[in-house]
C-alpha cells in the first residue's frame, strides 16, 4: 500500500489529534503530503477531531465535551505539554486535563513528535512529553522535528491494527 492510500485508511477511523504547544509542524507535513483531497477529509469528512489551540475559539467546550464521551479511538498529540497549566487551555480545560481524560477511553496513545516525546525545543523551559504526563498507559513515540508523516502514518496504521487484533 503506499503512503497516501495508507493515510487514507487511516483517516476513516477514529483519531483524537490534539494539538499542545505545538508549531503544528506535524499537522502541516501531513497535510503538505500532496495526498489528493486531503484537506477535507482531514478536517472535515473523516472521523478525525482535531483539538487545536488555534481553533479554540471555534471548537469550545461543547465540542470538547462532546470528544470527551468518545470512545473506540487512537488518541495523537503533538506539542509539549507545559508545566505552567495556564499556558495551554482548551475550553476551561488546561492540555494536561484534555490529555489525561483523552488518554484514559483511548485504544492507543501516539506522541508525535520530538515536543510530544520529551518536551523538545520547549523542554528547557519546563514543558514535558507525553509519557510524563500518563503512567497508567502504554505511549506510542514517533520523534522527530518534525516527526516524518510516514512514521506517523505507520504508527498509526499499526495501532489500528493491534487494536482489531489483526
Ligand atoms: S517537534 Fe518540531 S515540528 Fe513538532 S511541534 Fe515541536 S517544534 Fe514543531
Amino acid at each position: 500500500m503506499d503512503y497516501c492510500s495508507a493515510l487514507k485508511e487511516v483517516l476513516k477511523h477514529n483519531i483524537v489529534w490534539i494539538e499542545a504547544q505545538s508549531c503544528s509542524g506535524e499537522t502541516v507535513m501531513i497535510l503538505r503530503s500532496g495526498c489528493e483531497g486531503l484537506e477535507e477529509l482531514f478536517f472535515h469528512s473523516s472521523p478525525v477531531k482535531f483539538i487545536s489551540l488555534v481553533c479554540e475559539e471555534k471548537s469550545g467546550r461543547e465540542i470538547l465535551e462532546k470528544i470527551l464521551e468518545m470512545t473506540d479511538y487512537i488518541l495523537v498529540v503533538e506539542g509539549a505539554i507545559p508545566s505552567n497549566d495556564s499556558l495551554c487551555t482548551f475550553g476551561g480545560y488546561s492540555c494536561t486535563q484534555v490529555i489525561k481524560l483523552l488518554a484514559e477511553r483511548a485504544n492507543s496513545i501516539i506522541a508525535v513528535g520530538s515536543c510530544a516525546v520529551n518536551g523538545g525545543i520547549l523542554r528547557e523551559a519546563g514543558s514535558k512529553g507525553v509519557r510524563e504526563i500518563i503512567n497508567s498507559k502504554k505511549v506510542l513515540e514517533v520523534p522527530g522535528c518534525p516527526a516524518s508523516p510516514q512514521m506517523i502514518v505507520a504508527m498509526i496504521y499499526s495501532a489500528l491494527g493491534e487494536n482489531h487484533g489483526s
